[in-house]
C-alpha cells in the first residue's frame, strides 16, 4: 500500500491534517488503533464539544517556547473552523464568553470531519495498530494490522496521555525519540487535585459544595467555580490552575473574589454586632463552608468583639486561603497531558521535524497545551490545517 501521507491518528488534529492534506490532492491514510475516529471529541465538552473558543490567542496556551503555537494559531482562526461547522449546519451556542459549544451532539462534529475527509479522498480506518515505523528511500515505511503500508510522509497525532480507556498512548513519543527528539516531562493537566490527610479532613462532607473562587498558582491566577469533590478540589477554577501546579508549588485562593473581604466583614459587624461570625459569614459565602471555616480555621464571635485589625486580617486571609493539594487525579480524569514532543526540533509553519524530513507532529502530541474553554481543540484544527498544507 502506497500513500503520500500516513496520519497515525484519527482524532482532532489527525482528521484535520488528512481533510486539508486530501483536498490538496494528497493521497492519505488515517490509522487509528481505537475502534471509532474522534474518540475524545465524543466525550468533550459533556458531550457537546467545546470544539473552539473565539477568544484565542498564543496566551491561552502552554509550551516551552511560547512563540510555537503562533504561526499555525494564526493561519487557521476559530472563524475558519466555525464556517466548516456552518457548511454543515450544525447549530451551536455561546456558553460563556467566547467558548463554543454544539446545541446537540458532539457525534456531529467526527460525522462532520469524516464526511470532509471521504470528500477530499482522505482513507480512515480505525481498529488499525501500528507496530514499528522506519525511514526509507523516499519515505516511511510502516508495519500495521493492514499489512505493510509505504508513505513519503507520515504525521505523528497520537495525542497525550489522558483517558488511556479512550485508547491514549505514549506511542506518538516513542517514535520522537526514536528519531532523535527529545520529550519534554509529560503531566497531567486541566484535571482535579486531590487533599489528603488533615487537608482533606477539614473538607469532609462538604463534597459537591461549589463557590466561585479566584485559584492562583505558579504565576497563573483563574477566576471561575470551584467544586469540592470526594476525593479534593475540582470545577473550571480548579481545571485551569492544575496546568499550573506540581508538587510543591503553592495553590492559593481568593473565596471572595471580586470583594473586600475586610469591607464586608466590617460592614457586617456594624449591620449585625451580636450575630458571630459564621452567620455573616455564610451571607458571603455557602453556609456548609462558612461554618466549617469557623469550626477549624477562624475564631467563631459575636462579630462586636472583632477588632478592626482581626477583620482585616481574616479579610487578607480569606482572598488568599492557602491549600495544600496532595496530587492530581492523573491521567485517568485529565483532559490534557502537559509536555511533549519538545518544539524547539519542529518547525512552527510547517510542523515537520527538523531531525527527520517528511515526519510531522501534530496536537496534543507536542509541546503545547491550551487553557480550558475550547482552546485545545482550537490548536488540533490550526496544527493539522498547518501540517495538511505542508505534507
Ligand atoms: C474528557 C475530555 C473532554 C475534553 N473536552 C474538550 C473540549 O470540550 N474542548 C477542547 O478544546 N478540548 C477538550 N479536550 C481536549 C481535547 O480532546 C484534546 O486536546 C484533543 O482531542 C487533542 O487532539 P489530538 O488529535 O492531538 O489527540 P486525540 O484527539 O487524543 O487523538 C489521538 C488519536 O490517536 C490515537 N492513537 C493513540 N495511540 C495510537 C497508536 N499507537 N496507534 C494508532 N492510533 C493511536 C487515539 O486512539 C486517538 O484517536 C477534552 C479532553 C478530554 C479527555
Amino acid at each position: 500500500m502506497e500513500y503520500d501521507v500516513l496520519v497515525i491518528g484519527a482524532g482532532a488534529a489527525g482528521l484535520m491534517t488528512a481533510i486539508v492534506a486530501g483536498r490538496r490532492g494528497r493521497r492519505v491514510l488515517v490509522l487509528d488503533h481505537a475502534n471509532k475516529a474522534g474518540k475524545k471529541i465524543l466525550m468533550s465538552g459533556g458531550g457537546r464539544c467545546n470544539f473552539t473558543n473565539t477568544n484565542t490567542t498564543p496566551a491561552n496556551f502552554l509550551s516551552a517556547n511560547p512563540h510555537f503555537c503562533k504561526s499555525a494559531l494564526a493561519r487557521y482562526t476559530p472563524w475558519d473552523f466555525i464556517a466548516m461547522v456552518d457548511r454543515h449546519r450544525i447549530a451551536w451556542h455561546e456558553k460563556s464568553p467566547g467558548q463554543l459549544f454544539c446545541d446537540e451532539s458532539s457525534k456531529l462534529i467526527v460525522r462532520m470531519l469524516l464526511a470532509e475527509g471521504a470528500d477530499a479522498g482522505a482513507r480512515v480506518e480505525t481498529g488499525v495498530a501500528v507496530h514499528r515505523l522506519r525511514a526509507v528511500d523516499g519515505g516511511f515505511a510502516v508495519e500495521t494490522a493492514l499489512g505493510a503500508v509505504r508513505a513519503a510522509s507520515v504525521v505523528v497525532a497520537t495525542g497525550g496521555l489522558s483517558i488511556p480507556s479512550l485508547g491514549a498512548t505514549g506511542f506518538g513519543y516513542e517514535i520522537a525519540r526514536q528519531f532523535g527528539h527529545t520529550v519534554l516531562p509529560v503531566r497531567a493537566g486541566l484535571v482535579p487535585l486531590t487533599l489528603s490527610g488533615k487537608h482533606q479532613a477539614r473538607f469532609e462532607g462538604l463534597s459537591g459544595l461549589s463557590l466561585p473562587v479566584e485559584a492562583r498558582a505558579g504565576g497563573a491566577s483563574f477566576r471561575d467555580a470551584m467544586l469540592v469533590t470526594h476525593r479534593g478540589l475540582s470545577g473550571p477554577a480548579i481545571l485551569q490552575v492544575s496546568s499550573y501546579w506540581e508538587p510543591g508549588v503553592d495553590l492559593h485562593l481568593d473565596l471572595l473574589p471580586g470583594l473586600d473581604a475586610a469591607a464586608a466583614l466590617r460592614q457586617g459587624r456594624a449591620e449585625r454586632p451580636a450575630a458571630e461570625l459564621k452567620t455573616v459569614l455564610a451571607g458571603l459565602l455557602p453556609r456548609r463552608l462558612a461554618e466549617r471555616l469557623c469550626e477549624v480555621w477562624l475564631p467563631n464571635r459575636p462579630m462586636r468583639q472583632f477588632r478592626d485589625a482581626e477583620l482585616s486580617d481574616m479579610g487578607a486571609r480569606l482572598a488568599d486561603w492557602p491549600v495544600t493539594a496532595s496530587g492530581t487525579e492523573g491521567y485517568r480524569t485529565a483532559e490534557v497531558t502537559l509536555g511533549g514532543v519538545d518544539t524547539d526540533e519542529v518547525s512552527s509553519s510547517t510542523l515537520m521535524s527538523r531531525r527527520q524530513p517528511g515526519l510531522f507532529f501534530v496536537g496534543e502530541v507536542l509541546d503545547v497545551t491550551g487553557h480550558l474553554g475550547g482552546y485545545n481543540f482550537q490548536w488540533a484544527w490550526a496544527s493539522g490545517n498547518a501540517a495538511g498544507q505542508a505534507v
